[in-house]
């Protein structure tokens, strides 16, 4: 069975070489060329023919395939659907901020998280994204687009804690600095929240911002709309950010997608407040993108919502929509092509 060469991090190359008697710049040499996009080891022409044979008989290059492109013509985003190697299909979204490109990438193909709005863990979870496919979705995407991307943000499709080994070897890899060199403070990770695994990730004191998709502040209604509430409960999901900001010394951000009659109450927004004012972490209200599957609408409340946190004195943005009419909530164009191949 050849192996990943592309999920190995720095020091896995340098260990590899060392066991093959050979250089162990050859690892840097190797990590930069599978950072230009190359496909084929024979690509790699600063590398005598003997060692890239060898490495060629013992690895394999990941090569993602496009088979789909939309392009907005509000505000240029641009959604990404890849082919992986074995015939999944996975979606990446490039949007322009002020700040810079920033590609949102998938960190599993499907999900297992079975959120209510949701539309990425409608066919449940099908594997995990290797590092090399993570890394690819921001090599690829930065490639065709023409544009240079400055920030990640692990937003699309799956629980990048549910992945937990394969995502940090990948955050590894993409701070590197022979390879895309992307900073840790570039980075926001974004969960449905599994306390285990956010001390996991607090011990490894990476500086990236790591998002909590909180979308309520009651147990009964967060359960209801994000099941891995269930059993946890809101108050213990606060105390591990409390933790998370005093390992990292970075205050966590909360998101929460306004939805109709559902999470958008005066009562709510008093408990909403109490529940993260401590924590002192910024708040992301989004307008619930309807999901044709879900019966959900967005919120007509926000004024109202927002009138009670301004009150309450909690720092909030009002996240802006980008790429309106190319648009189907997260996670809907790889429906769209999976209900086409059906
Ligand atoms: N599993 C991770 C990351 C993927 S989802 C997480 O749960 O955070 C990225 C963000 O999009 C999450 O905040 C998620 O709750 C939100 N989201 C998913 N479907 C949505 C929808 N229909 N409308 C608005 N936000 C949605």
């Amino acid at each position: 069975m050849k192996r990943d060469i592309k999920s190995m991090d720095v020091p896995a190359l340098e260990a590899y070489f060392k066991s093959m008697d050979e250089r162990p710049f050859r690892a840097g040499q190797v990590f930069k060329w599978l950072h230009t996009g190359v496909k084929t080891f024979d690509e790699m022409t600063n590398l005598s023919e003997k060692l890239r044979e060898k490495l060629d008989s013992e690895f394999f290059i990941t090569v993602p395939e496009l088979i789909e492109k939309q392009v907005s013509k509000l505000d240029g985003t641009i959604k990404y659907l890849w082919r992986t190697m074995d015939a999944n299909a996975i979606e990446s979204v490039v949007m322009e901020y002020a700040h810079g490109n920033t590609v949102c990438i998938s960190t599993q193909v499907g999900c297992r998280m079975g959120c209510a709005f949701c539309a990425s863990t409608l066919g449940g979870l099908v594997r995990n994204l290797a590092p090399s496919e993570m890394l690819d979705q921001v090599l690829y995407s930065q490639r065709d687009a023409g544009k240079k991307i400055s920030n990640v943000v692990l937003m699309g499709i799956g629980e990048p804690l549910d992945n937990f080994d394969n995502v940090i070897r990948f955050l590894q890899i993409l701070n590197h600095p022979v390879g895309i060199n992307i900073g840790a403070r570039h980075i926001t990770l974004s969960t449905c929240g599994l306390p285990d695994n956010i001390d996991k990730l607090g011990d490894y004191g990476i500086q990236l911002t790591l998002a909590l998709s909180l979308h309520a502040p009651d147990d009964e209604t967060r359960s209801r709309l994000v099941p891995a509430n269930q059993g946890v409960g809101v108050g213990a999901l606060i105390a591990a950010c409390e933790r998370y900001f005093e390992k990292t010394g970075r205050r966590v951000s909360f998101e929460y997608a306004m939805i109709d009659g559902v999470n958008d109450s005066p009562h709510q927004a008093n408990l909403l407040a109490e529940k993260i004012r401590e924590t002192g972490g910024h708040l992301n209200l989004i307008l619930l993108n309807s999901v044709s599957e879900r019966d959900l609408k967005p919120s007509g409340n926000i004024e109202a919502f927002t009138k009670i946190l301004k009150q309450k004195g909690i720092n909030y943005t009002i996240r802006r929509s980008l790429g309106g009419d190319i648009d189907a909530a997260c996670g809907q164009l790889r429906k769209k092509a999976l209900n086409d191949k059906e």
